[in-house]
Formats: structure tokens, sequence, C-alpha cells
């Protein structure tokens, strides 16, 4: 916590706006518009719900395709699944570790070629690990076949692409504030969108589809996703330290690449010309499975926890049905990259720690 959430929840206490409803989040929402850019603004209970939600207003249902990343979290998925439709899967390129629009263009070319010529309803980009996809081409791509972007920045809330804030590209962005976040609402999510019925539809849902009328009345089926607003207090003071946190993370990458760049083998995913990350997780990519394996276990040895990266959704046993398109730079990712500890509250001794036991493992 960045210090000022308590008065801002203390605000919420006194005047007794407890619920999913109150300033705090009316104010968190105006908070994320002005930052990212995106005129309209849902708090939501998390980013999985904003993706869910961003698909329903869509009309995303039983028996339509999505496409989205392979090399994810499970929940730029997921929701897919909720409505009754099947995920496509594209591969990354290694530039940024994003979606391949290359990979993208032959899915929907080959899509449209086919006997069904069943477009997608949908294209999920990622931006993971903070990194900013190659949204120009991704967009440009998607809106040839027509089909709308939804952009899942549940990960890259300080990130930019063209100067322009992620999550603020698609025809609707989603953004997370779960613990593990850049900043947090305990649990929580926001969808972004430069169209005002998007988000009006979004906050309908999101309160259980409740029509206008004194009683409850219902015409659709709805959700209780909305984000509470003592969540949104805690938000209003995450928000006041996102700069910082992510200035923060910038240095401690930047350490770990000054300290390790000497190393052969060992290459940090990339920055583009024009795209500026927040570098949620400083993310390496080593020469090997066994290579990545001996710094995870020697780490883990000295009890300090480090992660491979995503494992593909292509390669998830749940989605194995799914199809695939691309090659094989999602899957040597997952086996020889690894997530460094990369948390704002480590000092720069504990940095020291990290790096002198990876530096250990080349010595053996
Ligand atoms: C965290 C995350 C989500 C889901 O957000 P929640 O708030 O945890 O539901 C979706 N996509 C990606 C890439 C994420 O990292």
């Amino acid at each position: 916590m960045g210090g000022t959430e308590q008065s801002y929840i203390k605000e919420a206490f006194d005047t007794n706006w407890i619920s999913t409803v109150g300033p705090q989040l009316t104010k968190f929402e105006e908070s994320l518009s002005h930052y990212t850019q995106s005129k309209y603004v849902a708090a939501l209970a998390s980013g999985t719900s904003a993706i869910h939600l961003a698909l329903r207003i869509l009309g995303v249902g039983q028996g339509d395709t999505v496409i989205t990343q392979s090399f994810t979290f499970a929940a730029s998925a997921f929701p897919i699944t909720y409505l009754g439709a099947k995920p496509i899967f594209i591969d990354s390129e290694i530039d940024t570790w994003n979606m391949d629009p290359n990979a993208l263009e032959e899915a929907l070319n080959q899509i449209n070629n086919s006997s069904s010529r069943q477009l997608p309803k949908a294209v999920i980009p990622v931006h993971l690990y903070g990194m900013p996809a190659k949204m120009e081409e991704i967009t440009n791509i998607a809106a040839k076949y027509g089909i709308p972007v939804i952009e899942d920045a549940a990960e890259a809330l300080g990130s930019t692409y063209q100067n322009q804030s992620c999550g603020s590209f698609g025809n609707m962005g989603i953004l997370s504030f779960n613990g593990n976040k850049i900043i947090t609402t305990s649990g929580g999510g926001a969808l972004l969108s430069n169209k005002e019925e998007y988000i009006n539809k979004a906050k309908f849902l999101a309160t259980q589809a409740r029509d206008n009328a004194p009683h409850y009345e219902h015409t659709q089926i709805g959700y209780n996703y909305r984000l509470g607003n003592v969540n949104a207090a805690i938000g209003l003071g995450q928000m006041e330290v996102l700069g910082e946190r992510v200035k923060r993370k910038r240095e401690i990458f930047e350490i770990y690449k000054h300290a390790l760049s000497d190393f052969k083998g060992i290459t940090f995913q990339p920055e583009q010309d024009g795209s500026f990350s927040n570098r949620w997780l400083t993310a390496i990519r080593t020469q090997s499975f066994e290579q990545r394996e001996a710094i995870r276990l020697a780490l883990e040895k000295e009890n300090i926890e480090s992660r491979p990266l995503w494992k593909p959704m292509h390669l998830q046993p749940v989605f194995k049905q799914a199809p695939y398109y691309g090659g094989n730079v999602a899957e040597d990712m997952f086996n020889k990259g690894l997530c460094l500890p990369s948390g704002t509250a480590m000092t720069e001794d504990d940095l020291e720690r990290v790096v002198g036991i990876i530096k250990e493992t080349f010595n053996r």
C-alpha cells in the first residue's frame, strides 16, 4: 500500500458508502479514465469479469469463436468459454513476446477462405508482463476483417504504446487490480472504452441487468460484477503511487539487466521503439530448459520464488482441442523463460542476493 489508501477508506466509512455505489467508486473511474485517456470506465470485480462482459457486449455466444494470444494467463481465455464460445490461439513473436500479427493474419485468412467462413467475434491481444503488443498491426488486421479488439491490459497499467496508454487501443480494454498486479484494490478490474454505450451496458449487466422499473424487472441475464466502493477507495490511494511503482519496476529491471547481461544466453523481454513497459515483472529467457531450471532451483533452495513464464494456452490440457496458429515461439519461451522476483518492496540487498545466486549457477 502507498499510505493514503486508509484515508480514502475512512471517507467511505464516514459517509457510509460501503457497497457497490459511492463517491469513491465514481472518483476511481474518473481517475482511470483520466490516466488512460479512455472516455468511459466501469470499475468491476476483476479483470476476468471485465473480459467476460466485453465479450458479452460484443454479442459473443454459443458456437462462436474468439481469438486470443496463446502465451498468457488463463484468464485471457477462460471467459470465452463462459459464453459457450471457443478460443482460437495465436503464437507470439520475439520482438515483444506478444501476439504475432503474421500468425493472426494467417489465421484470419485461412478461416475466411475455409468452407465455414466463420470469422471470430473478437480478437484479444495481451500486453504480457506489461510489454505493449504490436497494437498498430493487430488493430489494422482485425479491422480489415471487421473484427473488434478487446485489449487485455491486465498487466499493463502504466505502459504506453506510441505515447498512448495500453488499454485504450481496442474497442474495449480491460485492467486488473488483483493482488499481484502493479496496483491493487484487493481484487478488482475495469473495462475501458471510448464508446459510452459499451460502458453503460457493462454497468447494467454488472448489476444484475435490472430494467428501469420500480420493481425488479429483467429482460436479460445479468451478473454481480461491480467493484465495491471500499475497494475503489483503496484504488484511489493506489493511483497516487502508480507512477512511483512503474519507476521502481523499471529500476528493478535495469538492475537485473545490468548485472546479468554479461552472461551468455540470458536475454530480456525487449522494449521496441515507441513502447514503454511498466516492467510489471522482469522476465528473462535463458539458453535452455536446463539452464532455466538450474537458476529456478538455485533460487528455490534459498527460499526465493521465481516462476517459469506462462504456459501457453494451446499446451494446456483444458484447451487441447482448440485450434492454434503459429510456430513454437510461445512454447520456447515457456521452456526457457523465467520471471524473476520483481516486487517493489525489494531492497537493493535483496536484488543483489538474487543476482548473486543466479551468477553462481554460471560458475558451476
Ligand atoms: C491477472 C490477469 C487477468 C485477470 O485479472 P483478474 O483481476 O485476476 O481477474 C487477465 N489477463 C491477464 C493477462 C492477467 O495477468
